[in-house]
């Protein structure tokens, strides 16, 4: 069995290698090498609870720091990996230290896409992925300032529900037609733009950004012909995979880390983990790069128990949350547009799923306060069942007792 695992990259899939590779009797040694200073924590506090200063920071760590000790998992944190050597088996810090592996784990995750426009480098524009991110400007979302939100997918939308609780004045500035544009059905869309400019943000859609301008920090964002004050502006256009560690050394790359099912790379000795991965997923019939928590775990659990010999395939729904106001959406399954899309429950009530059908078949469900549906739709979309759109439609018919039609 392998001696040293490395691991790049101290995010939740980095971290969840470990601690199942303990869990599972490797006792080898195990090396996790990240550029933050955190011990892996979870990000999706960042957006929610963290930001809003409801929850410690202490909260977010996937173990406590002690843990690592004990488990004596070496943590080898502010490191960075500039470079991989495939045929010595090596990898190599940016500082020009080298340490041997016998399988490496590549959880590098991603970082976020940034605006090049003039006035983008100003003080007050940032960004929003780590602790150190929010720690820049958590203390800003103060009663009464002005706060540009760059993007109206998911964590532009937290963030603008957050900011709109303590009392901020919000803009939201989307360049596409509707928010949440790529992932959610236009009815989901415009509930979306209902709830929140009921709360008070102001949304701009079709009003992609040029430049901010500023004396000695941002002042204004300019959008075309307008223009928008803010004290603080927060940019979220997605994030661009970390692949070029990969890609030097020559493993396969096409819009993340090709892998398969055990989350092995082009070289059987390396894995790659978490949002870095292009991965196949049966129940969606391709392959996919997924940006999720229940992603990053379970390739990460499915790297370890591969290393150690206990192969589990990982061909999960895809399944994500977003939580803005007093809605919880829980995503399963991936949509796309051209599906068939059926509203069961209530809108007006704030509880309703929209239910994608493709060839007759479930393919999704956005379940908005709705749990039982995101519990239950897990095992329709896994057998791409064909169902009945009238029941689907009738919320008084639990999804688990919509029997395939076929
Ligand atoms: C604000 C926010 C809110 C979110 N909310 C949700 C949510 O509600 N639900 C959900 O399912 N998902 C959510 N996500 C997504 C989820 O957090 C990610 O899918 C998950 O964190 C991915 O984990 P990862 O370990 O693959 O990558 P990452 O978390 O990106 O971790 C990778 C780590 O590796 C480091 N690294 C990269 N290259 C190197 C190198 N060469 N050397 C050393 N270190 C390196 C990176 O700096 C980073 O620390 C959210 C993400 C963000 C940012």
């Amino acid at each position: 069995m392998a001696n040293t695992i490395l691991i790049v990259g101290a995010g939740e899939a980095g971290g969840q290698s470990a601690i199942v590779l303990r869990q599972s009797g490797f006792d080898g040694r195990v090396v996790i090498v990240g550029d933050e200073t955190y011990v892996p924590y979870e990000r999706p506090p960042l957006s929610k609870a963290y930001l809003a200063g409801e929850a410690p920071l202490e909260k977010m760590f996937l173990r406590a720091p002690e843990f690592y000790d004990t488990q004596k998992i070496e943590l080898m944190l502010g490191r960075r990996i500039s470079a991989i050597d495939r045929g010595a088996r090596t990898a190599r810090f940016d500082n020009g230290d080298s340490l041997a592996f016998d399988k490496l784990v590549l959880a590098t995750g991603g970082r976020v896409r940034t605006l090049s426009c003039p006035g983008a480098t100003l003080p007050g524009v940032h960004y929003l992925r780590t602790i150190a991110d929010v720690a820049a400007y958590r203390e800003r979302l103060a009663a009464g300032a002005r706060i540009a939100i760059v993007g109206g997918g998911y964590i532009g939308l937290e963030v603008a529900a957050v900011a709109t609780k303590r009392g901020c004045a919000v803009t939201v500035l989307e360049a596409l037609p509707l928010v949440l544009n790529r992932v959610v059905a236009p009815e989901v869309s415009r509930f979306y733009m209902d709830v929140h400019r009921g709360a008070g943000v102001a949304i701009h859609t079709e009003t992609a950004v040029t430049a901010f301008t500023g004396t000695s920090r941002v002042e204004h964002v300019i959008c075309g012909n307008s223009r928008f004050p803010a004290d603080l502006v927060i940019v979220g256009i997605g994030i661009v995979p970390n692949v070029e560690l990969a890609k030097d050394a020559g493993l396969a790359v096409d819009n993340g880390i090709v892998v398969d099912e055990f989350t092995r790379t082009s070289d059987p000795d390396i894995y790659a983990v978490g949002d870095c991965t292009n991965h196949p997923s049966p129940s969606v019939g391709g392959r996919l790069r997924l940006e999720s928590v229940h992603n990053a775990l379970a390739q990460g659990k499915a790297a370890a128990l591969h290393i150690v010999g206990k192969a589990e395939a990982y061909n999960e729904v895809p399944w994500f949350w977003s939580d803005q106001y007093d809605l919880k959406l829980q995503m399963t399954g991936i949509s796309k547009p051209g599906d068939t899309v059926v509203i069961r429950g209530s809108m007006a009530d704030r509880k309703f799923s929209a239910c994608y059908l493709r060839d007759g078949r479930l393919v999704a469900v956005n379940a908005i306060n709705m749990a039982k549906d995101f519990i239950q739709s897990k095992k329709l979309i896994a057998a791409r069942s064909v169902v009945d759109p009238l029941r689907l439609a009738d919320a008084s018919v639990p999804l688990k007792d919509l029997a395939p039609v076929a």
